[in-house]
């Protein structure tokens, strides 16, 4: 299907395009034109995300969709733009941002939008050079997918193409175009943009866009007296105190939480510094940029808050009353404790809530804290515990050994009448074997640096379905070496 047409010079990717942001009009977007990289060739790719979009099964066979996706060539029935939004950065005001690097194609008729990362300057590029580099874009492109693999709400990644053009950063690195795929992109600062310039028109327009596209049921609200865009900010706040819990359960920590960084639909976006926990720190920061911490691991949720409350702000013209915006928000308060819990008693292996859970809870989170002990590889043993009895291979990860035989006895306790392989069942489908560690990412990305691609494709396999035991795969399951901890990864990519 995916077809040169000689005489045009459109590659033709097999998809139908339907308008969708780009109705929304120039006030919020600038049509534009990727720019072209020379030889591209291709460094991974989704077949589920293929799959998703509608994509014939030969889709990647070509090279005109390759140097497409590479933003070498026009796709057909597409009219490519890059948005403008603004945003709070490490908390403060920086003013317009914008879609940078990233260039929309448009969205399928699916209703799924396709972006280039790293396709070119847009007006919104300010200084940048509109270019991302291989090893960023191979982090974006497995991370969407183990996330999604994960169970967790996210933005999901087609491809990554590359290219040898040298890319200037603290050293000269090759490009990279990541093709990503999302119902929406549109982030907190879309809004905060119109609000910042007193744009109540199209403020609206964009709120009424999402909420007719998005959160439909707001339009007939009972809640804040029929108040659509209260109704709005408390299913974003929901939505967002959902997504808070995941990552807090599985041990991610996003890096750069600033409000441009934030998906209004609860995705996890934008994927630059981010880290999955190896040993168990609750103040880990794992944004070489983050002097003072502020995205640490721990701060998160208090930080998604955060910058919901400065969407709260910019939506308060369409709200009109401030006190039902802050009440908008409550939620975010009883969402997040609620859903973190429920995600952790599910780890335990708990499928009912009972008194004592938090205390369960909050202890076993004290003791792998006070040993640093690898926050994945604690979980699946505590999952093979339940299967097969044998707690040596937990009690081994701790020094603190009284510390954990006190916490395992009021665990024990706890699952006193539990089905033991119901319990093991519900564990292994919640802690996952495969995480997207740091080391393993700069493992595929320096093969990849020297051109061979095998352990993108790989390691991807293994973290889309990172629940199943993948015989053979151990190597990917292990502790991280020591030089993982010298790995540091910063806001430049
Ligand atoms: P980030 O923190 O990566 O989400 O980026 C913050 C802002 O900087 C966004 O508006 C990006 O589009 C923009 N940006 C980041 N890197 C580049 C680049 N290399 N060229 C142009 N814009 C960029
Ligand atoms: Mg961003």
């Amino acid at each position: 299907m995916s077809l040169l047409a000689e005489d045009t010079g459109v590659a033709d990717l097999g998809l139908r395009w339907k308008p969708g942001f780009h109705a929304l009009g120039p006030a919020f977007l600038t049509d534009l034109r990727p720019t072209p990289l020379p030889d591209p060739y291709w460094v991974g790719r989704s077949e589920a995300v293929a799959r998703d979009l509608g994509l014939p099964p030969d889709w990647h066979s070509s090279h005109a969709t390759l140097a497409a996706l590479t933003g070498s060539l026009p796709i057909a029935g597409t009219s490519p733009f890059a948005t403008v939004y603004s945003g709070h950065q490490f908390g403060v005001w920086a003013g317009q941002l914008g879609d940078g690097r990233a260039i929309m194609l448009g969205e399928t008729e699916g209703g799924l939008e396709v972006q280039l990362k790293g396709a070119g300057r847009t007006p919104y590029s300010r200084g940048g050079d509109g270019r991302a580099v291989l090893r960023s874009s191979i982090r974006e492109f497995l991370c969407s997918e183990a996330m999604h693999g994960l169970g967790i709400p996210t933005t999901r990644a087609l491809c990554v193409t590359g290219s040898d053009a040298r890319i200037y950063r603290e050293e000269v690195e090759s490009a990279a175009v990541v093709t990503r795929v999302a119902p929406s992109f549109v982030r907190f600062g879309h809004f905060e943009h119109f609000a910042a310039n007193q744009r109540e028109d199209e403020l609206r327009a964009l709120a009424d866009y999402v909420i007719d596209r998005y959160y439909p049921a707001c339009h007939t609200t009972e809640r804040f007296g029929g108040n659509a865009y209260a109704a709005f900010l408390e299913a974003v706040s929901e939505r967002t105190a959902a997504l808070l819990a995941q990552w807090q359960a599985v041990g991610f920590c996003h890096g750069v939480m600033n409000t441009d960084n934030m998906s209004i639909l609860g995705l996890t976006i934008d994927y630059g510094p981010f880290q999955f926990l190896d040993g168990f720190d609750p103040r880990h920061i794992c944004n070489h940029s983050d002097t003072n911490g502020r995205y640490a691991f721990n701060q998160q949720p208090n930080v998604a808050y955060w910058n919901l409350f400065c969407l709260a702000q910019a939506l308060l013209p369409l709200i009109g009353d401030q006190e039902v915006a802050v009440a908008a928000l409550e939620s975010y308060k009883t969402v997040f404790p609620n859903e973190f819990e429920g995600r952790m008693r599910a780890k335990l292996g708990l499928a009912e809530a009972a008194e004592g859970d938090r205390p369960l809870i909050e202890g076993v989170l004290k003791l792998l804290a006070a040993g640093k002990v690898d926050y994945t590889i604690f979980w699946r043993r505590l999952s093979g515990f339940m299967a097969d009895g044998n707690v040596e291979p937990v009690r081994d990860l701790f020094l603190d050994r009284e510390g954990f035989d006190a916490w395992m006895l009021s665990f024990s306790e706890r699952h006193a009448s539990t089905d033991r392989a119901l319990a093991a069942k519900l564990m292994r489908r919640t802690n996952p074997k495969f995480v997207l560690r740091n080391h393993l990412g700069q493992q595929a990305i320096e093969a990849s640096q020297q051109k061979d691609h095998s352990g993108v494709a790989t390691l991807l396999a293994v973290l889309q379905t990172p629940f199943e035991e993948h015989p053979g795969a151990d190597a990917y399951a292990g502790f991280p070496p020591d030089w993982a901890s010298t790995i540091e990864i910063s806001c430049s990519s």
